[in-house]
């Protein structure tokens, strides 16, 4: 016999009493039949419920051969056929399901009737949810821009509001529950469910539907859409509904929150805060560059005059510039050099070796930073070598200038 379904007769039931039919283990998983269930096994893009059988977790639910399987964690012999045991229903997680599910739902219903577009994908995720919709009906619509997003929220949000009733009806055959006003053509030819949120007459969505739904409209909370994409033709609409929509939200603020405190301003001005802040970051960027490139300028002119002069190599030694910046000033005084010049960037322990090409600064670095456990290389003109203690750098520097003597 045919498990009876106890969520169809009553979504609330968050507990009840149930005999064993059957307790099989199969690849090492203890799977329970019953007489009836609360549980709603995984289908229509929604999860299965969980929750306890006789204190044991019930940790998957699904139907096979329309028989409901409970994987139950325990072991064969902790329960009997005829058994009675008790069923107790992890309820958060199952109206965490509802409220998403129906959000969904008016949703997708709310497209359908404003831009006639069809509901082709609905996922479920654990960030967020997606449905991805098919612009069809209404050829006066071939995108969905954020003002339509935002328009479709609002209305969705509006049947909440109203409070409108949610009814489920059960049909026979295919040709009894057509005579519903259905968004979406009927895959089923049996057995069908109708989900129809508000009157039957003008209902806001009406779609089958396998899967479990508050009575009313109010008790999903909000629906809020956080992004459109195009996908492959269609519009996928990320969004949230009930408590997860809501806690994202507290979240969201929190960040805004934080962000304005940063900058001392109020949600209302934050983005010209942030602007004024911006241009502010900017101003002092270009400044920074100019400088720098003045620093740079001088700091050539004062190597190529050291070098005309001095005997042995320039070695000099940098703080705050970047390695970068040593790599401009490299370009800019190797035509001036002897033979060799030493640029040591301090906070990365490197040092750049430039040359007039005549002796190969990356050779020099191949054959002997490793000595020093450094590492490196570069070109004739330019190369540099990394050590990891500062203390190499002085021996590194004074093998190669023996070397080159
Ligand atoms: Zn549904």
């Amino acid at each position: 016999m045919k498990t009876i379904e106890l969520f169809r007769q009553d979504v609330y039931m968050r507990q009840a009493m149930a005999t064993v039919k059957a307790i099989t283990e199969q690849k090492g998983k203890v799977l329970v039949n019953l007489d009836q269930t609360i549980f709603f096994p995984e289908g229509g893009g929604q999860s299965c419920d969980v929750g306890t059988i006789a204190g044991y977790e019930v940790t998957d639910v699904y139907e096979h051969d329309k028989e409901i399987f409970h994987q139950v964690d325990c072991s064969v012999d902790d329960l009997a056929e005829g058994q009675e045991v008790e069923l107790n229903l992890d309820w958060e997680r199952r109206f965490d399901n509802m409220q998403r599910h129906c959000g969904e739902h008016i949703l997708s219903g709310i497209f359908h009737r404003e831009f006639g577009g069809i509901n082709r994908g609905f996922h479920m995720g654990d960030q967020y949810m997606t449905i991805d919709i098919s612009l069809e009906e209404k050829p006066e619509f071939t995108t969905i821009t954020w003002d339509m997003a935002k328009l479709a929220e609002l209305e969705t949000n509006k049947v909440i509001w109203q409070n409108l009733p949610v009814i489920t009806r059960h049909f026979d055959t295919k040709a009894e529950a057509e005579n519903l006003p259905l968004r979406k053509a009927l895959a089923l030819e049996e057995d069908i469910t109708i989900v129809c949120v508000g009157a039957v007459e003008n209902p806001s969505d009406c779609v089958a539907c396998c899967g479990t739904h508050p009575s009313t409209a109010g008790q999903v909370g909000m629906v809020k859409i956080f992004k459109v994409e195009s996908n492959k033709g269609m519009f996928r609409i990320y969004f949230e509904a009930g408590q997860r929509a809501f806690k994202k939200y507290q979240k969201e603020l929190d960040t805004l929150t934080e962000l304005g405190n940063s900058l001392s301003a109020g949600t209302d001005d934050l983005m010209n805060k942030y602007k004024a802040q911006h241009a502010k970051n900017q101003e002092a960027r270009t400044q920074l560059y100019h400088l720098k490139k003045e620093v740079i300028r001088r700091e050539v002119s004062s190597i190529i005059k050291e070098m005309s002069t001095a005997s042995s190599p320039v070695i000099r030694h940098y703080d705050i510039l970047t390695g970068d910046d040593l790599s401009a000033i490299a370009r800019d005084i190797t035509e001036s050099i002897p033979k060799i010049a030493f640029l040591v960037h301090n906070p990365t322990n490197t040092v750049f070796l430039c040359s007039n090409g005549k002796i190969d600064c990356g050779k020099l670095v191949k054959d002997n930073a490793s000595i020093y456990n450094g590492k490196g290389g570069g070109n004739k003109n330019l190369a540099r070598a990394i050590f990891a203690k500062e203390e190499y750098i002085p021996t590194f520097i004074d093998l190669i200038e023996k070397h080159l003597r």
